[in-house]
């Protein structure tokens, strides 16, 4: 399917990139930028760059970048289409229809998958409503769920047939392979026939952050009939990794944003309740114990948590769990305890919403919690028991990453158990001593990304994918003087400049992944000569516009706010001394070369002329290039034109590949023009 140009001319116009991003990843404003933990490496200091009057992001990290369809793109494993699609989506423009046979088309598994899941919740949505639905709506209603609570959970009925669902996906156009992907059937083992996987139950469609149904949990509606599962949730399938899921997370992304914390629950019924009480701001673990994928989930939305989960026995051991991995992702914790029998469902529909937001208030930090539990265990009352008590109340606060956090629960642990701080320190060196030990065990396992992150830029980086600037590194052979910084000292353009910049401003290309050298040059005077970037921007027009790639564009962003500080070099320095983070990319730029000041120093010339050629020089090059791109655009059209015997189209390319080669002559003359 082609999808008109200006309709994504208007979707990349339109989308806010810093907030599709956010839906990912926990942006920081960082001057007019964002800048965010990069969600396609790992690293412990973000390098991920986020430009939202540009609309591209970049991480100088691994050297991703590009447009907000880019990032879709990437993150979620779309084709390009799809990306435009669910961008299209979330801005309320309506693309050529797609449905069924021509989604299909895409021979895509994943799209196919998806649209299953999309198919199959809009059915079972509508048969809550239908003739079949009445006892599941009647379940619904004895549970105390308003109709506006089933709207924004888009809750279902899947009929209690063995193949309802499959047949009226079929008739969409779904084949057997998506139903599979999408989890919707179960297949026989002797005949390898499938059938429909949710019968007969009420249906909660498990969204991802972006909308998109990934999986259904269903709940049997009948408490006497004990012959099949309460619930039954989608297996692990292509789409659906039970691990990663928190049910609740599209509805509350925007409150936990706002709220900065989370309140996190067990069961779908526990998190319906909550949300209907006016707690937009929480998710649930639905019956996993928590992992460490839901949190980093969850932490791209808030860094602050309060659990609750049942009074049993086992909803106290998964509190405690759950604790300690939260801590150990950064989270600020803390712990709602309910009373013996109570889930937050009941307790909501019993006493209140007033009731629930008390015990929210009075939610247990993880010291309190810790030290009722052992109480309750009897563990408290001899010496033995306090030791173990307070041992375990070190591991837990051993994973607190912050350090000053830390030294407030000691704090609080030697006032609750009447213990000295020195001695709690002691015990708190040597658990991180020990968990030193094994991370470096693990680090010293070959491939640990963790361990590739902490080296500087000048790392080799392995894949052609990585940023350009880090990849230059890796060519000790690339012949250093035949570069255009050399050929730059002499030839160099002598004709106006004020034009030099238009020429690129009207091509709305995609910005492509990596920088050209010629960028690379441009910036390199820009960051390393101080005035060099004010020179560009006032004398030339340059603005991060003029530049191709996504990591040019943003360079020259960052570039140019250090030079407003001083020169830009040593104020990129002083910013990562002062404990900000310094970019991978900058670093690259500057010590890849001598800088061509001390360079022309050497040869006692007048810097400030020959500078001016020497970006004159660049730009010159940087135009050709651009105009290189925008050619080969054009022919890619024109060929598509010829062959849709589009003849309006064809001579209308004709005309403009005409007039982008005279314009191209003209700035070959330029470069050759001493
Ligand atoms: P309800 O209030 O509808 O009885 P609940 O949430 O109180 O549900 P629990 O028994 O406390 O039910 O279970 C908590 C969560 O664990 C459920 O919401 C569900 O996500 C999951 N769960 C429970 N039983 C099962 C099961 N048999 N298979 C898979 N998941 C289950
Ligand atoms: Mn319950």
């Amino acid at each position: 399917m082609r999808i008109p140009e200006h309709l994504i001319e208007q979707i990349r116009r339109d989308t806010d990139i810093v907030e599709v991003i956010s839906d990912f990843v926990m942006l920081k404003k960082r001057g007019r930028n964002y800048l965010g933990l990069c969600p396609f490496h790992s690293e412990k200091t973000p390098s991920f760059n986020v430009l939202p009057e540009k609309g591209i992001f970049k991480c100088f990290g691994c050297g991703k970048g590009g447009d907000a369809i880019t990032f879709i793109r990437e993150h979620q494993k779309m084709s390009y289409v799809e990306a435009v699609k669910l961008l299209a989506e979330r801005l309320g423009i309506t693309l050529p229809d797609d449905t069924g046979e021509q989604a299909q088309s895409e021979n895509n598994r994943y799209e196919n998958a998806y649209n299953a899941l999309r198919f199959a919740g809009n059915f079972f949505y509508k048969n809550l409503y239908g003739d079949l639905g009445s006892e599941a709506l009647e379940y619904v209603r004895m549970r105390g769920f308003s109709e506006e609570t089933v709207k924004k959970f888009a809750l279902g009925y899947a009929p209690d047939s063995f193949n309802a669902t499959m047949n009226e996906l079929t008739a969409l156009g779904v084949s057997e392979e998506a139903l599979v992907d999408a989890g919707l059937v179960s297949k026989k083992e002797e005949s390898g026939r499938i059938y429909d996987r949710f019968r007969g139950r009420l249906i909660f469609p498990i969204q991802n952050p972006t909308g998109r149904v990934i999986g259904f949990g269903g709940r049997r509606m009948s408490d006497d009939d004990k012959t099949s599962a309460k619930y039954l949730n989608s297996p692990q399938s292509l789409v659906y990794n039970k691990s990663e899921v928190l049910y609740g997370i599209f509805q509350a992304k925007d409150a936990l944003r706002k709220l900065e914390y989370g309140i996190l629950v067990e069961g779908y019924a526990d998190l319906l309740s909550v949300s209907q009480a006016g707690f937009q701001n929480v998710v649930a673990s639905s019956g996993t114990a928590l992992t460490k994928e839901q949190l980093r989930l969850l932490s791209r939305f808030c860094k602050r948590l309060k659990i609750v989960y049942d009074s049993d026995k086992a909803g106290v051991n998964a509190a405690l769990r759950g604790l300690d991995l939260a801590v150990e992702e950064g989270f600020d914790v803390e712990i709602v305890r309910l009373p013996d029998g109570d889930d937050p469902d009941s307790i909501i529909q019993r006493d209140g919403a007033d009731a629930f937001q008390h015990r929210l208030k009075t939610a247990l930090s993880l010291v309190d919690f810790k030290g009722e539990i052992f109480r309750e265990q009897g563990l408290l009352a001899t010496p033995t028991g306090k030791a173990e008590a307070v041992r375990s109340m070190m591991e837990t606060i051993a994973k607190v990453p912050d350090r000053i956090k830390r030294d407030f629960m000691i704090q609080s642990v030697a006032m609750r158990f009447a213990l000295r701080e020195e001695d709690l320190y002691e015990e708190l060196t040597k658990i991180l001593r020990r968990n030193q030990f094994t991370e470096a065990k693990e680090r010293a396992k070959p491939q640990s990304r963790e361990a590739n992150d902490a080296l500087p830029a000048t790392e080799p980086r392995k894949t052609g994918e990585q940023g350009q600037l880090l990849r230059l590194e890796e060519e000790p052979s690339r012949d250093r003087t035949n570069t255009p910084l050399s050929t730059a000292l002499t030839r160099s353009g002598e004709s106006s400049l004020e034009k030099t910049s238009s020429s690129s401003q009207s091509f709305s290309q995609q910005p492509s992944q990596q920088i050209f050298p010629e960028e690379e040059e441009l910036l390199r005077l820009a960051l390393t000569v101080e005035g060099a970037c004010a020179y560009m921007k006032q004398k030339m027009g340059i603005s991060e516009d003029f530049f191709l790639s996504a990591e040019a564009k943003v360079l020259f962003v960052i570039i140019d706010e250090a030079s407003e500080r001083g020169k830009p070099l040593e104020a990129l320095l002083r910013a990562s001394a002062e404990g900000e983070d310094l970019h991978y990319g900058i670093m690259g730029l500057a010590i890849r070369r001598e800088t061509p000041s001390e360079r022309w120093r050497d040869f006692n010339v007048d810097i400030s002329e020959d500078l001016a050629r020497m970006m004159r020089d660049c730009v010159h090059r940087v135009m050709m290039r651009t105009l290189d791109l925008e050619l080969a655009a054009l022919q890619d059209s024109l060929k598509y034109a010829e062959n849709t015997d589009d003849g309006d189209r064809t001579s209308a390319l004709l005309r403009q590949i005409q007039e982008l080669d005279t314009k191209k002559r003209d700035v070959r003359l330029l470069l050759v023009t001493h």
